[in-house]
């Protein structure tokens, strides 16, 4: 394949935005700048409430979502077709999935740019509205809002069911009673539980492996990542 240099701009983005990005090397940063242009090109983005969509918005979106299949495949995305963007917090950021729940083929993600940037900003808070929105497709794309994902082997499900749920028990427990590693939204429901503990994976993988051995363990398996 001709390898056609990243438009200077979108670098600029990527480094001024995506904190990760700096750390990427070699094969793995080819691989990512590989998948973010597919899907920006094959995603339609939309603005919403005034904000008008530029490749800034692309660009920096595409990256948090490829941030999550760097290691698995881009076709997890095959059914997101439209990312709807707003200019602000029109709505607290817990409630995000209210509006998704809507979009029932999931087919829809909506997200608010200013939090987008802030999550990614702050990329050890735990905290990543884009990350865990584009968790949820993952979860979906298998057909099932769950919080299981395809697994890469069918041995894997018993494993992960298990986890999963003692983690998810464990933090319903938790919850009313001590500060927790995984936010609390968390608790809600599996489906949340699993996008809550992603953001937790990337952005506070030791806490989260010092706290929840067995949980971190899953997510590497799954996201064959060990960030
Ligand atoms: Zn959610």
């Amino acid at each position: 394949m001709m390898k056609r240099p990243l438009p200077s701009e979108w670098s600029g983005w990527l480094e001024q935005h995506v904190p990760f990005y700096p750390d990427l090397t070699g094969e793995v940063r080819e691989r990512f700048l590989r998948y973010l242009r597919a899907f920006v090109w094959d995603k339609h983005f939309f603005g919403a409430g005034g904000l008008e969509i530029t490749d800034e918005h692309r660009v920096v979106i595409a990256g948090a979502a490829v941030r999550l299949v760097l290691n698995l495949d881009l076709s997890f995305y095959d059914k997101l077709t439209e990312i709807i963007v707003y200019p602000d917090d029109y709505r607290h950021p817990d409630s995000d999935d209210v509006v998704l729940g809507e979009a029932q083929h999931w087919g829809t993600v909506v997200l608010s740019w200013s939090a987008v940037l802030h999550g990614m900003a702050d990329r050890k808070d735990g905290h990543d509205t884009a990350l865990h929105e584009f968790a949820h497709v993952l979860d979906v794309a298998d057909g099932a809002f769950d919080g299981t994902p395809e697994l890469h082997r069918f041995g894997d499900y018993r494993t992960w069911a298990r986890v999963m749920s003692d983690a998810f028990l464990k933090l319903q427990d938790d919850v009313p009673r001590r500060k927790t590693v995984l936010r609390e939204y968390g608790a809600t429901n599996e489906a949340e539980f699993f996008a809550v503990a992603s953001e937790t994976f990337f952005e506070k993988p030791r806490q989260l492996r010092q706290n929840a051995p067995e949980l971190y363990d899953e997510l590497c398996r799954f996201y064959r990542v060990e960030p």
